[in-house]
């Protein structure tokens, strides 16, 4: 399959691993120029390395940073068909009664104030274009109560509502916005339990219902679909990826 993103610019934040990475290379092999966003310098710079061929434009930045959202912005020299909120973090499971502040506001930093940030910040080059298509990543955690502690869900059901406000609101400019709520997936993200309290309340519950984990790139497969012209007619949609975890 090839020729789905060519002429076009996609920014894809969280690019230096797991789904972000895997959805960057799938992009980039489609045609299409990435603007690839991550916290992690050198993870971009290997990227940027190792695919010397593609058409990636690294950027390191915050996505909860105005001043960093608007140097990816700058990256675009214009032209933003395409956005894929993917950075993201978790919580360690801690649940309401134990999390800190820090934790909370770590993880809405991230998962919820970065996605608006980005969001914001690409609607007027979408609406000049008269199209675009945002696809968030959202999760397992964004559909049911126990896939993570308390913030990671409250984080991932509030882009679920973004996503489905945002799709709402700019439908009549062409510009559609999607979620895929990814299971399990092997990546660095990192399924850690902060304490055995939490892993007692969680872990056997999840060993019946989770499926095993995927690969990255099946979840970028999902994501390339509702960013592209495939999905035209599809938006304020959230498609799991999640090898039945959510029909259990
Ligand atoms: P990952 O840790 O492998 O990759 C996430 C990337 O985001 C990292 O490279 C990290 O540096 C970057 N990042 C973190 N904070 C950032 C910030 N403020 N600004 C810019 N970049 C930042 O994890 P992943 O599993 O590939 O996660 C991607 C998305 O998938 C996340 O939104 C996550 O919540 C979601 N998700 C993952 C799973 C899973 O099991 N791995 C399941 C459901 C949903």
């Amino acid at each position: 399959l090839t020729g789905r993103f060519e002429g076009k610019t996609v920014i894809v934040t969280g690019a230096a691993s797991g789904i972000g990475l895997a959805t960057t290379l799938r992009i980039a092999r489609e045609g299409g120029r990435v603007i690839a966003v991550d916290l992690n310098e050198e993870g971009l710079a290997a990227l940027k390395e190792e695919h010397a061929n593609r058409d990636i434009v690294t950027v390191t930045a915050d996505i909860g940073e105005n001043e960093d959202v608007a140097r990816v912005i700058e990256a675009c020299n214009g032209q933003c068909d395409g956005l894929t909120n993917n950075a993201g973090i978790m919580d360690k499971f801690v649940p309401i009664g134990e999390v800190s502040d820090e934790m909370w506001e770590k993880v809405f930093h991230v998962n919820v104030l970065g996605t608006m940030k980005m969001t914001r910040a690409v609607i007027p080059l979408m609406l000049g274009a008269g199209h675009g298509s945002i696809c968030n990543t959202a999760s397992m955690g964004g559909i049911v109560g126990g896939a993570a502690g308390a913030a990671y869900p409250a984080s991932k059901f509030a882009v679920v509502g973004i996503t489905k406000n945002t799709s709402f609101m700019y439908a009549p400019n062409n510009i559609r916005v999607n979620a895929v709520a990814p299971g399990a997936v092997r990546t660095n993200i990192g399924g850690d339990f902060a304490s055995h309290l939490a892993l007692a309340r969680v872990g056997p519950r999840m060993q019946v219902v989770v499926p095993p984990p995927a690969a990255p790139e099946e979840i970028a497969a999902a994501i390339t679909f509702l960013l592209s012209d495939d999905s035209a007619n599809v938006t304020g949609a959230v498609l799991p990826s999640d090898g039945g975890w959510s029909a259990a």
